[in-house]
């Protein structure tokens, strides 16, 4: 099934509404990097915290980190980095583009069709120096993955959360690979956040907890309001599996240009903790009370990237209709992800209704995010939330004046309701948490 709206509807939309703007604008842009406005940040971290909530808040076997972007070189060296996270590299002889191998089919240049050198691995870690000195002794990584934080810390996390195995230390951050050909928008860059659980199992409990995990990420991105029918499983083939993986299940998502890649979820055995018990020279292996036995745990490991999320969600909350003659944009994205909960809309800028939607404006603000607006029509101001996806409109009009009652506007069915100022706060957060818009209750109802 193809995507339902192209990639540059999306990119228009982001730049419009202040999701996403080319990054160093002003000087021309610079490749694949990119800025995140208003809309952009809260949208990020409404995902982050459902994120953070799911894997997290709610659970008792994982715990929260945040590890250091820089670690020791070493670190790269043992977790096989350093050797070989590469890709093959070919560059045109006429006009010096450079390609992955794998996305041209000939020796010709796909852009000019001059001839192409012959591959070469380029290794795909961001290099800089350390401390004031250039010499290579100095020379450190951008981690490329937040992962080996986490498997570095094994130990800290058992001790410190004295919790036993199954356990899982989980961690946000910025990553950076410095991809040969990045693009698609925001789905492949060179700096990104990942969303990475490390779970750390008994070794032969590993099938049911890759399982497990697959499952319970699938079942994330449903629930944020993802279509199923634009979401599939993909299992990797032999040749495609890293060479310590036993297993790897990519959650894909029907973008624009195609099926690709949301999430990874991997069964890495028990590589990672064995090279760095090598590497390091410390034991990190675990004693199981219980069984009386000693192992070096496996890990499963989902690992999901913020920005691809992003996309995904705002593809998939993408629509376009027709509301009396006119097209309307709307983003019906679920509640909790919206970055606007609330707008404040007083019907005109009228000296008599500003104070009082100022007032309600304050009201609210400590407990939603809000967003005031009183310039245009109201008709212009409600397609500009509904294009950023406000799940609430309160609208403050002449008739609030004399019964302190405000109009709560729904961003899907359009429907209105009237509520008294006092019982505002009260309604919207019981239906911001999920209760359905029912215009047929005690509150009086009026046409959109
Ligand atoms: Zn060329």
């Amino acid at each position: 099934m193809s995507s339902k709206v192209s990639m540059e509807k999306i990119v228009s939309l982001c730049k419009r509404r202040g999701f996403v703007f080319p990054s160093s604008e002003i000087y021309g842009g610079l490749a694949s990097c990119w800025d995140y406005g208003p809309m952009g940040v809260e949208l990020k971290r409404n995902i982050k915290d459902a994120w953070w909530r799911t894997v997290v808040q709610e659970r008792e076997d994982v715990v929260g980190l945040e590890t250091s972007i820089m670690m020791h070189p070493k670190v790269w060296e043992a977790s096989g980095h350093v050797a070989s996270f590469t890709d093959p590299l070919v560059e045109c002889k006429s006009c010096h583009l450079r390609w992955r191998a794998t996305e041209v089919d000939s020796n010709k240049c796909p852009k000019c069709g001059g001839e192409l050198t012959e591959p070469r691995m380029f290794n795909l870690m961001f290099k800089t120096l350390m401390g004031p000195v250039e010499d290579e002794a100095g020379t450190i990584y951008l981690r490329p993955e937040t992962a080996q934080g986490m498997f570095v810390n094994f130990e800290n996390a058992v001790t410190i959360s004295r919790k036993k195995l199954p356990l899982g230390s989980a961690q946000i951050g910025k990553s950076f690979r410095n991809e040969i050909t990045p693009g698609n928008f925001i789905f492949r860059t060179r700096e990104f956040e990942h969303m990475e659980l490390e779970y750390f199992v008994k070794p032969d409990t590993a099938k049911y907890w890759f399982d497990y995990w697959v499952r319970e990420r699938f079942n994330w991105y449903v629930t944020l309001g993802i279509d199923k029918e634009n979401l599939r499983l993909r299992q990797h083939g032999k040749e495609e599996l890293a060479h310590y993986a036993e297993d790897c299940y990519d959650i894909e998502y029907s973008f624009p240009m195609g099926w690709s890649e949301l999430e990874g979820i991997a069964n890495r055995g028990d590589y990672d903790l064995t090279q760095h018990a090598e590497c390091s020279g410390r034991d990190l292996s675990y004693y199981d009370n219980e069984s009386g036995q000693r192992y070096i745990p496996y890990i499963i490991e989902p690992s999901a990237g913020v920005e691809r999320s992003f996309l995904a969600f705002l593809i998939d909350a993408y629509q376009e209709e027709t509301v009396e003659g006119e097209t309307r944009v709307v983003l019906r994205l679920c509640p909790s992800l919206a970055p606007i909960k609330v707008a404040v809309l007083p019907l005109s800028r009228n000296e008599k209704l500003t104070p009082l939607a100022r007032e309600i404006h304050k009201q609210l603000r400590p407990n939603f995010m809000t967003w005031y607006d009183d310039s245009q029509s109201i008709g212009r101001r409600y397609r500009r939330q509904d294009e950023v996806g406000t799940p609430f409109c309160v609208t403050i009009d002449f008739q609030s004046l004399e019964d302190r009652q405000v109009t709560i506007r729904d961003r899907d069915s359009l429907a209105q309701i009237r509520v008294p100022i006092g019982e505002l706060e009260k309604t919207l957060r019981t239906k911001l948490s999920g209760e359905p818009f029912d215009v047929s209750s005690l509150w009086a109802t009026r046409q959109k």
